[in-house]
C-alpha cells in the first residue's frame, strides 16, 4: 500500500455490497467480500490486519458511533447484510463471536473457500428450482457463474443436498415494513 492513498472506507464498503430483495420494503445489502465463519462481512479499516465487521462499519458510516457495550444486530437475521435500515443497536452477547471471527476471515480470505456448505446447498436448490438465472445466483453469493454451474452439475461439492434458503427470522421491533 506504500504511497497509494487508501480510498475511503465508505467507497470500498459500497462496492462490496449487492442488493438482494427480500420480503422487506428495503432490500438487504449483502456483503460479498471476505466473510467470517458466521457469515459476517469483514473489511479492512486501514493498516495491516485491521479488519472490522462490515455491518458495524456500515452503522458507523450511515448512522453514527456505536456506544460502548452495544452491538449492531440484524432485524433481517442475515449476517452479511449491511443495510443500515436493517440494523439496530442491542446488547445481545451472542454477537460477541463476530469480534473474533474476522481475524479468522483475514487468514482464510486467500484460500478460496468462500462458500459454506449451507450456501452450496442453497445454490444447489436455487439452480434446480430454476427461478433465478446462474448469473443472478452468482451475484447473490458473490461468486462466478462457473462456480454456480459446477455446483449445479455436481462437479464440485459432491454429496451436498439442496437446501431451501431460509426466510429471515421474525422479529418484534419493526422499523422496516414487510412488503405486501
Ligand atoms: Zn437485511
Amino acid at each position: 500500500m506504500r504511497g497509494i492513498p487508501r480510498r475511503p472506507l465508505k467507497d470500498r464498503l459500497m462496492e462490496k455490497l449487492v442488493v438482494v430483495q427480500r420480503e422487506y420494503e428495503t432490500p438487504c445489502w449483502k456483503f460479498i467480500g471476505a466473510r467470517s465463519s458466521k457469515g459476517y462481512g469483514c473489511i479492512g479499516r486501514g493498516g495491516q490486519g485491521n479488519l472490522v465487521v462490515a455491518h458495524r462499519a456500515s452503522w458507523e458510516l450511515f448512522v453514527g458511533p456505536i456506544p460502548d457495550g452495544l452491538f449492531v444486530l440484524h432485524h433481517c437475521n442475515r449476517p452479511p447484510c449491511c443495510n443500515p435500515q436493517h440494523l439496530y443497536l442491542g446488547t445481545n452477547q451472542d454477537n460477541m463471536d463476530f469480534m473474533v471471527a474476522c481475524g479468522r476471515a483475514s487468514r482464510d480470505r486467500f484460500r478460496g473457500a468462500k462458500l459454506t456448505e449451507l450456501e452450496v446447498g442453497e445454490i444447489r436448490f436455487l439452480t434446480t428450482e430454476g427461478q433465478l438465472t446462474l448469473q443472478e445466483i452468482a451475484d447473490e453469493y458473490g461468486i462466478g457463474t462457473s462456480v454456480v454451474s459446477n455446483i449445479k452439475l455436481g462437479n464440485t461439492w459432491i454429496g451436498v443436498e439442496p437446501i431451501e434458503p431460509a426466510p429471515p427470522a421474525p422479529f418484534t421491533d419493526e422499523p422496516i415494513a414487510r412488503r405486501v
